[in-house]
């Protein structure tokens, strides 16, 4: 791994400073930064060879067509896709499980079916499934997790019924940080025929990702939690579900004849891109992509557990800060409240030292209600900071302290 100054230096903000302090930047989850090299290949489509992809016969839509391709092979190999068509460029993952939960909610749910969610997801893998309840006169139901923030596997095995129609996951919770266990959850519902939607929303940046051995059947990111641009994500399905689902939207690009009578469609993975895509945000994700297989994904795993064990053991010492979600499996994110102190004066004093975490609900508020509180302090760490950075943090939360006490 490149040495952490060298890291430092791909992300011109992280040596911004604010209120007069260095930055620290601690609110990953939430979104990343961008490596210089990302901010380049989306200025370059702009500078030298901007047109309209899949369109002209001119030179530049040509070239930009190519690059966007060359993005949708990037991802496919970063996920380890067997077929570029499994690869849908999307705005984000909220839009990735909107249109799969309208899709496949149109094409297979009836009155009665049930769709399975977990305690720990974020709003953007709730609402859709509960607005295509509703819609269809489908149940929600919900697998629930114990006092660690761990999926209940028990409850779980119980909760898969003749009815169920698809299971909805996340990969990583955004709001505790528990990595939970997709590949036994896809198991399970796979010997009974259910399919499984994994959010890779908090997953994606943080380890290696390999969509064939997990065997999912729908897997959604967003670029910009992965050092790429923001208003890109990708729906990865397999080929087998894309070819069978509806398109969710229509337009351009994703027709092949259209007539007043009927229009019909054209090849995956175009029938589920409609319009103009955000083809500057594909080409600046695959080079993110790029960057982290430079970075190396192991190598960034390692990293940040060191980042979290060290946080631990730094915030753990400090007398009134209670942690949720203290599962073993964790990615570098730790959730906290200060007895008697409100998270939005936590994180309101931190920031005036130049700390950025995230407060609130983190759009997760069943998981917050579930615990009996309103929100927490979430610090998210990833590869680019460092151990100095979490020391600045631990005085920051001490002063806060002293400042109530
Ligand atoms: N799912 C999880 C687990 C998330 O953490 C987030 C964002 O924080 C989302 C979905 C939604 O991502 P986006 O807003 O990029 O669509």
């Amino acid at each position: 791994m490149k040495d952490i100054s060298e890291i430092r230096a791909d992300f011109p903000i992280l040596s911004r400073k604010v209120y007069d302090k260095p930055l620290i930047y601690l609110d990953n989850g939430a979104t990343t930064q961008k490596p210089l090299c990302v901010l380049d290949a989306v200025r370059d489509v702009y500078i030298r060879y901007n047109g309209n992809i899949h369109r002209g016969v001119h030179a530049m839509s040509d070239m930009t067509s190519e690059a966007y391709e060359n993005a949708r092979e990037i991802v496919r190999s970063f996920i380890n896709a067997s077929q570029r068509e499994e690869i849908i460029f999307t705005s984000g993952t909220t839009g990735s499980i909107n249109s799969i939960a309208f899709s496949f909610g149109e094409r297979y749910v009836k009155e009665g079916d049930e769709i399975l969610v977990s305690n720990l997801e974020h709003h953007a893998n709730i609402v859709p499934w509960q607005m295509m309840c509703e819609r269809k006169r489908a149940k929600l139901k919900v697998i629930p997790v114990n006092d660690n923030g761990e999926i209940i596997f028990d409850e779980y095995l119980k909760l898969l019924s003749p009815r169920t129609k698809i299971v909805a996951v996340t990969q990583v919770s955004n709001a505790l940080g528990t990595i939970v266990p997709v590949n036994d959850i896809i198991k399970a519902a796979h010997s009974r025929n259910i399919p499984v939607l994994v959010d890779g929303a908090q997953g994606i940046q943080h380890g290696t990702t390999d969509v064939a051995l997990m065997d999912c059947d729908f897997y959604a990111f967003s670029g910009h939690k992965i050092y790429g641009p923001t208003g890109i994500g990708v729906l990865y399905g397999k080929e087998k579900w894309l070819r069978e689902l509806p398109p969710w939207q229509g337009g351009g690009d994703m027709v092949d004849k259209v007539t007043f009578e009927k229009t019909t469609y054209n090849e995956l993975p175009f029938k589920f891109e409609a319009g103009t895509m955000n083809y500057a945000g594909a080409i600046g994700l695959g080079k993110a992509l790029d960057y982290v297989s430079g970075i190396g994904r192991e190598e960034i795993a390692l990293r940040e557990r060191q980042l979290l064990e060290y946080a631990n053991n730094r915030l753990s010492g400090i007398k009134g800060l209670k942690i949720f979600g203290n599962s073993p499996d964790k990615i570098a994110t730790i959730s906290f409240l200060l007895d008697g102190i409100h998270q939005y004066d936590t994180g309101m004093i931190l920031d005036k030292l130049g700390i950025a975490v995230r407060t609130g609900t983190h759009c997760a508020q069943p998981v917050m209600e579930r615990f009996g509180i309103e929100g927490t302090v979430r610090v998210s760490m990833c590869f680019y900071n460092t151990f100095d950075e979490i020391d600045a943090l631990g005085t920051g939360i001490e002063k806060v302290i002293q400042m109530f006490s």
